[in-house]
């Protein structure tokens, strides 16, 4: 455990900023430590927390932290998976709860800019009353802060289709080291004047800057969605299906993969009549017109059957596909009742070596006996692996970091990468070497130097 002590100094300059709006309690600093990472031994607590209601707050509080060589971690949900929320020496954390607003949303541009803390569902239920819509989907996306989704350019079970955070983020005002506000592009849907910041910022894990403000891109709403649960007795015909629904032309907003145990797993905590003897099943969603759909669906469920689907339910209507939609994401909260711990990795493959990649983690799982449910985005080879754990067993700790091990060397000699969605943060940075070329990781290095010099905004992630 660390050994906590308030600095008096830093104290009273973050009072002129926040007034008592500061926590600095040891039980108060607790749940800022955390993200959803695995816990740590050496967990450290964070100086202060501060909740800065504008963009002169965040600049004034860097300037101050600066100067006390103090570093500045931002947070949203804290819901991040890979320690990117973690402190890793004395840090004042910025929570965003403040900045949760929703400034505009500009139907004739198909714009909204929004506050960092503005959660994703919020967002999406504010533009389809204008009929128009936010596609990037993280499962947790009823807690999912934007700013947190916009620094891991986080994805889900639509990216397939429509792509991720960093596709729909057009413009961004960031707090940089220095102090500085800076906007990084402009509110227009396509730009190329001068290099791309923008997307620098994105997927930068809040290590590179502090994000004030976004703009978004929206596009209409498709009229309609069919959720469809295709069953198959054998993984490998599960993913000749999706391969089979591609190669046809299709385009569906979902592709998700569930293997046995996740079936068997979710049916188990939150019965809601999955088929739990079929070894896999594929979540399907198409979204459209209406009419198209309904011709789409009928070449769908043609292809599925000639890829030997063992069964196949239909929802029949938007209450129906919800349904469907709430068991897919209960999965992780499924498995975190099967042991005390649960961690979700993300690794990503060519879509042509999923197959390869679930049966290794299988296999390796199987050999160092550890409990594993597998899910993912077939659609674009980004395979969630849960693995189901006793932290305190030391033996099976050992284990886990064995698997954890082959399964990013597994990834990567399959072609693929470390993270699809979760990022790297303090949990997979020893592996990035092995994942990306040295001379591309030296600039990025140089990159984090030149807009983070004396190294405090987020410090010791990534690299
Ligand atoms: C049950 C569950 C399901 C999930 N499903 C998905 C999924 O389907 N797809 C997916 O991509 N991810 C998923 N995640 C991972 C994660 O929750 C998402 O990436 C989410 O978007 C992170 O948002 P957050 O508000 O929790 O960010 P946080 O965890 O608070 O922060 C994440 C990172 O962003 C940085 N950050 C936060 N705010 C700012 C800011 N204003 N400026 C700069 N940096 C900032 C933080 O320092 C940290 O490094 C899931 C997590 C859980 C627990």
């Amino acid at each position: 455990m660390y050994n906590y002590f308030m600095d008096k100094i830093l104290f009273a300059g973050l009072k002129k900023i926040y007034g008592n709006d500061i926590l600095y309690k040891k039980e108060d600093l607790y749940p800022y430590a955390y993200d959803t990472s695995p816990n740590p031994d050496d967990i450290m607590l964070p100086e202060f927390v501060v909740y800065p209601l504008n963009s002169k707050q965040v600049s004034q509080t860097i300037l101050l932290c600066a100067k006390h060589k103090v570093s500045v971690i931002a947070r949203g949900a804290g819901t991040c998976h890979c320690g990117g929320c973690r402190v890793k020496n004395r840090a004042v954390v910025l929570h965003f709860s403040k900045m949760d607003k929703i400034l505009e949303i500009n139907k004739e541009d198909l714009t909204a800019r929004v506050q960092p803390n503005a959660v994703i569902k919020k967002i999406n239920e504010e533009a389809e009353k204008l009929n128009l819509f936010f596609p990037p989907d993280p499962s947790n996306l009823a807690v999912s802060t934007i700013g947190g989704a916009a620094a891991l350019s986080s994805g889900g079970p639509r990216t397939f289709k429509y792509g991720s955070a960093k596709d729909y983020i057009i413009n961004l005002e960031v707090v940089l080291s220095d102090g500085r506000i800076i906007k990084t592009g402009s509110n227009v849907a396509k730009n190329v004047t001068g290099y791309n910041l923008t997307s620098l910022f994105i997927g930068s894990e809040g290590t590179l800057g502090i994000i004030t403000e976004l703009t978004l891109r929206l596009i209409p709403k498709p009229e309609a969605r069919m959720v469809t649960m295709a069953y198959f007795d054998s993984l490998i015909e599960a993913a000749g299906a999706v391969n089979n629904i591609i190669n046809s032309g299709f385009t569906p907003a979902t592709l998700d993969l569930l293997d046995k145990n996740t079936l068997n797993t979710i049916e188990k905590f939150n019965p809601c009549g999955l088929l739990c003897d079929k070894e896999a099943a594929l979540l399907i969603e198409l979204d459209g017109f209406r009419e198209s759909l309904q011709i789409e669906k009928k070449k769908i469920f043609e292809i599925l059957k000639s890829s030997n689907a063992a069964q196949i339910t239909q929802a029949q209507n938007e209450e129906e596909n919800e349904k469907i939609w709430r068991t897919r994401r209960s999965a992780f909260a499924a498995v975190t009742k099967l042991r005390p711990n649960v961690i979700t990795e993300d690794v990503v493959v060519p879509r042509s070596k999923i197959v390869a990649l679930v049966r290794g983690i299988e296999d390796m799982c199987k050999k160092h006996n550890i409990v594993v449910c597998i899910m993912g985005h077939a659609g674009d080879g980004n395979i969630h692996p849960n693995f189901a754990l006793d932290l305190n067993n030391k033996e099976e700790r050992e284990s886990f970091n064995t698997v954890k091990d082959k399964l990013f060397s597994l990834a990567i000699s399959l072609g693929g990468c470390l993270s699809g969605e979760h990022g790297i943060g303090s949990e997979k940075k020893k592996y990035l070497k092995d994942a990306l070329d040295n001379g591309a990781i030296e600039y990025m290095e140089k990159i984090k130097k030149l807009f983070d010099p004396q190294n405090i905004i987020n410090p010791y992630k990534m690299f």
